[in-house]
């Protein structure tokens, strides 16, 4: 009996992106939903914490019209605050994002139903046929928003299409027994087996995640992949850990190494908060992580660098 799906679902998304060819078999769609409960120091995708939209704001371009300053409502922009916004008053309307002349605003997120996603999902249909491709569900963290997960997995399903899911594993029971029955492959995002490192650097003990992945292991095909930085998780010691945890999981077979990039820190600027990576620490090449591969491999795990 076909499972009944609830098109008219609603979620916030605050990016497609096509063609993408590193989350997943093939050539994949990857849906970005927003929400985490993890603050990553690291974190490439800072306008995915919040749940509701995000403003970005780029000074570089603004032309002083204070256009905003008049559209906007909610009293976020200033001449007197010597920060110009007040991003917390925002509301992510978008009244001043179509105000502004010059393109220096802008607004992550927006609502949009499993109908009106898998509508846009569609446009790459033949790609995910002809490469075993698919549709990768990222965020933020999927698990934040998962009644809307769960719906566009279900309807993705339906459409005959191979699913990936992007994941902290951080969420409620309930969250995961829901999603990933829908889930073909798990891109399990692992930083550390050290709880006091965890909490220090993603503001949340692993705990849950840990019990969450015994469950979500049994449910998928899992891939353990690990977001690697300089200080935090790059010896050889840490990696032996990593192995040991990713051999008590069922069925994992694959680990991947993400090496350390700074290809987010610009959005910080935009957000008016800080990069909290020390600016010393620098990217990794993929030649850096080649003895962390090594420890991998003699573990008995496939080894990706990259993804
Ligand atoms: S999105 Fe709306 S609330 Fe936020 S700054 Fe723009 S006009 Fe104000
Ligand atoms: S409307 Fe745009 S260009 Fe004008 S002051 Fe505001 S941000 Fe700058």
């Amino acid at each position: 009996m076909a499972v009944p799906i609830d098109y008219k679902a609603e979620g916030i998304v605050f990016d497609l992106q096509r063609f993408s060819l590193n989350d997943g078999p093939g050539i994949r769609t990857i849906v970005f939903v927003k929400g985490c409960p993890l603050s990553c120091l690291w974190c490439s995708n800072p306008e995915s914490q919040q749940r509701k939209p995000t403003l970005m704001y780029d000074a570089e371009s603004c032309i002083g019209c204070k256009s905003c300053v008049r559209t906007c409502q909610h009293g976020v922009f200033s001449v007197e605050n010597p920060n110009f916004i007040d991003y917390g008053k925002c509301t992510g309307c978008g009244d001043c994002v179509a105000a502004c002349p010059a393109g220096a605003l802008t607004i992550k997120g927006k609502t949009m139903t499993v109908e009106s996603v898998i509508r846009e999902l569609k446009k790459d249909v033949i790609t995910y046929r002809e490469s075993n491709g698919g549709i990768t569900l990222s965020g933020g963290e999927p698990l934040v928003q998962w009644e809307f997960s769960t719906e566009l997995l279900k309807a993705c399903k339906a459409q005959g299409w191979h699913t990936a899911i992007e994941t902290t594993g951080y969420g409620s029971e309930e969250a995961v027994e829901s999603v990933f029955p829908y889930v073909d492959q798990v891109l399990f995002d692992c930083k550390t087996t050290n709880d006091k490192v965890h909490k220090a650097c993603t503001g949340v003990s692993g705990e849950k995640i840990r019990r969450n992945a015994k469950r979500i292991t049994e449910l998928a095909h899992t891939i353990i992949r690990v977001p690697t930085i300089p200080g935090i998780n790059n010896t050889e010691e840490d990696f032996e850990s990593i192995c040991r945890y990713a051999g008590s999981l069922k069925g994992i077979k694959e680990i991947h190494i993400l090496p350390y990039h700074i290809l987010g820190a610009n959005k910080y600027k935009l957000m008016g908060v800080d990069y909290r990576m020390p600016a010393e620490i620098e990217p990794l090449e993929n030649e850096d992580v080649l003895p962390l591969q090594k420890v991998v491999e003699k573990n008995g795990f496939r080894c990706v660098i990259g993804g």
